[in-house]
């Protein structure tokens, strides 16, 4: 678990990611991969310190969860960005998801330490193909969420 923001640390993840490449070859059931990252997060940390980043980060962990179902996974993958699986989900399910989530984050009000913020999140999106390689499905997960960055970020763009 990762002790800021109770989510799946990196470890716990990839377990799960293995467990579900596994399963997967007997239920033939595809799976997607979403990776969000917060936009300009720095800036919360430079405008308001350290402690509110953390606070934030602990935030939209809550929101996120919120925004998804009991049995996806959602992941702390590195500092503020998040790896999450949803099991048995077409692509064009995993993009009503993303688009929830963004709707969700967007248009929540961030109370952090008596100050509002709002933020918004770029997901990159993709679906696993077996046999296709788990490192390579997550890479073309990083590569979707570059993208949504260089397109102007506060949105999903899948590969
Ligand atoms: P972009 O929209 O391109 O994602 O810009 P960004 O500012 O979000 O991205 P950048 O990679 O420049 O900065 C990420 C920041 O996240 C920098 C780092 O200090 C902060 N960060 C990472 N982990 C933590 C953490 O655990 N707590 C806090 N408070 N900040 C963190
Ligand atoms: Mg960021
Ligand atoms: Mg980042």
């Amino acid at each position: 678990t990762d002790e800021l923001t109770g989510l799946s640390n990196r470890r716990d993840m990839k377990e799960k990611l293995f467990y579900e490449t596994n399963r997967m070859a007997t239920n033939r059931k595809p799976f997607c991969l979403l990776l969000a990252d917060i936009d300009d997060f720095k800036q919360v940390n430079d405008n308001h310190g350290h402690d509110a980043g953390d606070l934030t980060l602990q935030a939209v962990s809550r929101v996120m969860q919120a925004a998804l179902r009991k049995k996806d996974v959602i992941s702390r993958w590195g500092g503020e960005e998040f790896l999450m699986l949803l099991p048995e989900t077409s692509i064009k399910e995993g993009r009503n998801t993303a688009s929830r989530l963004l709707k969700k984050i967007t248009g929540h009000q961030f109370s952090i330490q008596g100050t509002v913020l709002s933020l918004s999140v770029s997901i990159g999106l993709t679906q696993y193909t077996p046999p296709e390689d788990l490192e390579k499905a997550i890479t073309k997960a990083d590569r979707a969420l570059y993208q949504a960055k260089s397109k102007g970020k506060c949105r999903i763009e899948s590969v």
